[in-house]
């Protein structure tokens, strides 16, 4: 799950984004308006939060203008603000949920899983291939009905694959979804993280799913 968060303090984006991470989600920080406007057009994120009070344009017309463009990716709107004229104001202008600063982290994820859920029936957030299964929202996996458990990053690499079953998967389109950057460094990174994955995921089953592809990346087969 990628999510974009539009916040300009940057104590409580680094905030947000840190149990954010914790929790699995790949986030990307945009500091005002205009960029998170920016990022939301060239990326598909599954929920945007969005800060209403931001230097230049504010969250309510931020809210407006993804709308107009048809982007409807589900926000929650964070506001210091705790007046009904607001919150009203805010769902008017496009936004699905609405939350009063100051929150607890707790109170955002619910929010936040709540809305993911709401969202995107038609989406899904179950990957299945063969015998394997992930659930994007609670990021539970296993393996012939038996549960895996793995490190964020393992997971990450994992969702990845399987988003893209049976289709090359190269070490770029790894290192941006799991790091969110394209590094050539990250090539032995990657490679003991497939490692860990592939013992995890193959040991002890005759079909190897993890196929490493020379020179290309790997494959999730199914
Ligand atoms: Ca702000």
């Amino acid at each position: 799950m990628r999510i974009l968060l539009v916040e300009d303090e940057k104590r409580i984006a680094s905030f947000i984004e840190r149990g954010l991470k914790e929790k699995k989600f790949v986030v990307d920080i945009a500091g005002d308006g205009e960029q998170g406007l920016y990022l939301a057009e060239i990326n598909p994120y599954d929920a945007i939060i969005l800060d209403l009070v931001l230097p230049g344009e504010d969250g309510l017309e931020i809210c407006k203008k993804l709308r107009k463009q048809n982007i409807l990716t589900p926000i929650l709107m964070l506001t210091a603000r705790g007046e009904v004229r607001d919150r009203v104001m805010g769902l008017n202008a496009g936004a699905d949920d609405y939350l009063a600063k100051p929150f607890s982290f707790e109170e955002l994820i619910a929010r936040l899983r709540a809305l993911l859920r709401r969202q995107q029936p038609q989406k899904t957030n179950h990957l299945k291939v063969a015998d394997l299964e992930l659930n994007m929202l609670n990021h539970e996996v296993q393996r012939a009905g038996n549960p895996i458990t793995l490190t964020s990053k393992e997971y990450m690499i994992l969702e990845c694959l399987m988003l893209h079953a049976n289709q090359v998967v190269t070490r770029t389109m790894l290192s941006e979804h799991v790091w969110q950057e394209n590094f050539q460094t990250f090539t032995n990174v990657i490679d003991v993280y497939i490692r860990y994955l592939r013992s995890k995921i193959d040991e002890g089953h005759p079909n190897k799913m993890i196929q490493t592809l020379r020179g290309s990346g790997y494959m999730l087969k199914g």
